[in-house]
């Protein structure tokens, strides 16, 4: 059974047919996905879904496909992490950690929206898939299109972390590093996108393929035992993560899916060296100004995000707020993260991390209320963001005088992390 209807104008409402199309003719403006929400609601309930398969599909009435899934078959379905250590440390009484750091099959959130994009490319007849990323999505397209068949084009910016870029030749795709950044990139894709018949999965796939993303709301509220948190922190880049989100808990509560009453304030996590969406929504701003990214969460940093004013609208009508963070409490927020949750997360998270402990810091987050952190990438992948940072092992030959002398002599401290 599908929902799909259509694609929608998300400016001037005009319809278009569901295929891989993403600007308006008449007003330049981006399509979304339409369901006919009428006839979800007569199938859909908190049963038929805790029924699905273990998998971001169990969600898939309210994902944009006509037939089956054919990719990402074991994406989603990430663990909430009751985060009691964390919630001691930032003083919180509830926090969670989304950890799509254990996504799979690549480690982030990515992963969702491939699963989706790379569904809908084959029932739109697709041979080849493309992308333009930031990295975690190069991951993603290439081992997806591997074990789903595409032929596969990626196109990264050239300066990205290194395990990111052997993440990606390891499924041999055809990678491409543009001496340039993200910004770059994606001009060039557009112009590719319009010339070669390929599904790039965040250009004229991007209506599908940004629906992917509601999956981390829907498990979030669904773990939650039906119910949409107080609070919510999550990264952003492009911006089209946290406007999913928001759409998820909507959509849920629209379908009365929700135990509680939607009213959760979402905040925008950003770099420093990157954060237009942020600054804009702190200045107070209309306009959000394109920036020059220069930061080590190398994952955020777009400069001229596609979905910023959409991303500032849901912040905004949700009633919540946004922090901006600099390298160095980008590093500590990973290290937070990993000292007292045992969860090693990318700089996207450390971002996430330390935004959070700020907006708490500020009175903007209160104490006393349910708080989700949206963790989006593994560790793994920027270790040369932290090397410096953690410290070395200890040095010792092989012998107990020497590991007494050297360790237990040491005059470094355990850290204390018992639950
Ligand atoms: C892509 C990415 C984001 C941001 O996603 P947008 O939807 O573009 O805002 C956040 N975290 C990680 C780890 C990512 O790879
Ligand atoms: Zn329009």
């Amino acid at each position: 059974m599908s929902f799909l209807k259509s694609l929608r104008c998300r400016e001037c409402g005009r319809e278009y047919p569901k295929q891989a199309l993403y600007v308006c003719e008449y007003c330049f403006g981006s399509l979304e996905v339409n369901y006919d929400y009428d006839a979800i609601q007569k199938v859909i309930s908190r049963e038929s879904i805790a029924k699905g398969p273990k998998s971001l599909w169990r969600y898939r009435d309210l994902l944009p496909l006509e037939g089956n899934p054919s990719a990402g078959f074991y994406s989603g379905f990430t663990p909430l992490v009751k985060a009691d250590i964390l919630a001691k440390e930032l003083d919180v009484k509830e926090l969670y950690v989304k950890d799509d750091s254990v996504c799979h099959p690549t480690w982030s959130f990515k992963d969702r929206v491939v699963a989706v994009a790379l569904s809908r490319a084959r029932e739109l007849g697709f041979d080849t898939v493309a992308c333009a990323s930031t990295g975690n999505l190069a991951n993603s397209v290439s081992a997806n299109a591997a074990w789903a068949g595409f032929k596969r084009y990626i196109f990264i910016p050239h300066n990205l972390e290194k395990a990111k870029i052997v993440a990606s030749l390891v499924y041999a795709p055809q990678l491409v590093a543009v001496n340039g950044n993200y910004d770059e990139v994606n001009r060039l894709c557009s112009e590719i996108a319009a010339k070669y018949k390929w599904g790039f999965v965040n250009i004229n796939l991007r209506a599908y393929y940004a629906e992917g993303s509601k999956t981390l709301g829907f498990e979030i509220a669904e773990q939650l035992g039906w119910r949409a948190p107080d609070h919510l922190v999550a990264p952003a880049a492009s911006g089209s993560l946290i406007t999913k989100i928001w759409k998820a808990f909507k959509e849920f509560d629209k379908l009365g899916l929700l135990e509680n009453k939607l009213k959760t304030k979402i905040y925008c996590a950003q770099p420093q060296g990157s954060s237009p969406i942020a600054t804009a929504i702190l200045e107070k701003a209309d306009v959000i100004k394109p920036v020059k990214p220069q930061t080590i969460a190398k994952s955020l940093a777009i400069g001229n995000p596609a979905d910023g004013y959409y991303a500032k609208d849901v912040i905004q009508d949700s009633g919540g707020s946004a922090a901006i963070v600099s390298d160095d409490e980008i590093r500590d927020g990973i290290k937070l993260l990993a000292r007292t949750e045992g969860i090693f997360t990318e700089t996207a998270g450390g971002v996430t991390v330390a935004a959070a402990k700020k907006l708490i810091n500020q009175g903007l987050i209160p104490r006393n209320e349910s708080l989700v952190l949206a963790i989006t990438g593994n560790g793994l992948k920027t270790q040369e963001a932290i090397q410096e940072a953690v410290g070395a092992p200890y040095q010792i030959e092989p012998n107990l005088d020497s590991f007494e002398k050297t360790v237990m002599g040491s005059e470094k401290k355990h850290p204390e992390t018992v639950r």
